[in-house]
């Protein structure tokens, strides 16, 4: 099979989340036509929450999918290119950088790497065999499957209790289940959690298995407390997980670095770096280098600058 070569690009972005699209944004204001490839969670992780209550300029809120399509419409008013198509391999060492996009070869000067990072599984067997049988990873997307019925939202950060608060709309009765003592939410959400009458809360509580393989539908948890060491069984018919994400950065784990977790290594945001040395023409932003904020307003803070570091690049190459 033969593959195609286009001309050499000045800037592309991988990722659309809201990190990738106001690089874009950015860009293609200084004319630089950049390829946004949106990656297999096109716009982020803003595309599938809800009510989004802390973006400056929204004092009623806006919700997230809402925001990341006016994101999408900015970057394109200016000339940013945005592909379905999904990067097959890179090799940054060639120079320009090579991108393989199926059976296509594109050539960029520069690459913004904003990727994101993608929701976390408890990884048991009987839960990986549920995934669309009433194990869920985004409670916006399936919320409404779960309509009247009894469910546990795992985790206890923010993530956990925004799903659970989601889920009280369609749930009849909502168990978060986390697997420690405390909390690692907000204030905030947690009282507003705590405070609700559909929500309950399990402390110290692994799930050991999800029950209903064999039915291929979600027929409860096999729970075991770490304190008590007690095991039972809790009755639900769906269970959506809110334990964090993980950076996706495998396909440049050679390539540039990375920190233990698989968070790429920044130095002022942005700036990536192979082996201590810092790289010309990568940057990297969002939730793949920022594992402390993890903010819709930061992860566009340092889209902004990622895309600022390679017009300056580009200037300084005589582009
Ligand atoms: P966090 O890292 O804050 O919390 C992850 C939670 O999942 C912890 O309770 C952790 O438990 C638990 N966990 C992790 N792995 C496992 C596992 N294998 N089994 C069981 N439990 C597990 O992640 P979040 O996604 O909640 O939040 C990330 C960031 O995004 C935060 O800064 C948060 O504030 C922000 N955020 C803000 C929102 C908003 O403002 N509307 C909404 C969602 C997120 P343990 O404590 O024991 O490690």
């Amino acid at each position: 099979m033969s593959s195609t070569s286009s001309p050499v690009r000045d800037c592309v972005i991988l990722g659309s989340g809201c990190s990738g699209l106001t690089a874009a944004i950015y860009a293609a204001r200084a004319n630089l036509k950049p390829l946004v490839l949106e990656g297999h969670e096109p716009g982020g992780q803003l595309s599938i929450t809800t009510l989004v209550e802390n973006f400056p300029g929204w004092p009623e809120g806006v919700q997230g999918p809402e925001l990341i399509e006016n994101m999408k419409k900015q970057a394109t008013r200016f000339g940013a290119e945005l592909s379905m198509a999904h990067l097959t391999s890179v090799d940054l060492m060639k120079s320009p950088f090579e991108l393989t996009i199926g059976r296509e070869v594109v050539h960029t000067r520069s690459l913004i790497i904003a990727s994101g990072a993608s929701a976390r599984w408890l990884n048991l067997p009987s839960e990986q065999a549920l995934i669309g049988y009433g194990v869920s990873s985004c409670a916006t997307c399936d919320g409404f499957f779960a309509s009247g019925k009894e469910i546990a939202v795992i985790g206890g950060g923010d993530s956990a209790m925004e799903e659970a608060l989601f889920l009280t709309r369609f749930a009849s009765k909502v168990t978060i289940i986390n697997r420690s003592e405390n909390f690692r939410a907000s204030r905030i959400m947690l009282e507003r959690a705590v405070s609700h009458p559909q929500i309950e809360f399990l402390h110290n509580t692994l799930v050991e298995e999800v029950l209903g393989v064999e039915e291929k539908d979600v027929r409860g948890l096999k729970l075991f407390n770490r304190k008590t060491h007690e095991r039972w069984e809790l009755p639900v018919q769906f269970m959506f997980l809110g334990i964090g994400h993980e950076p996706n950065a495998t396909m440049f784990k050679d390539q540039i670095d990375l920190d233990a977790d698989g968070y790429v290594k920044t130095e002022h945001n942005v700036f990536v770096s192979r082996q201590g040395v810092q790289m010309h023409g990568v940057y990297a932003c969002g939730d793949i280098q920022d594992r402390r904020y993890r903010q819709a307003i930061t992860a566009a803070g340092t889209g902004c600058m990622a895309a600022l570091e390679v017009e300056k690049y580009l200037e300084e190459l005589g582009r």
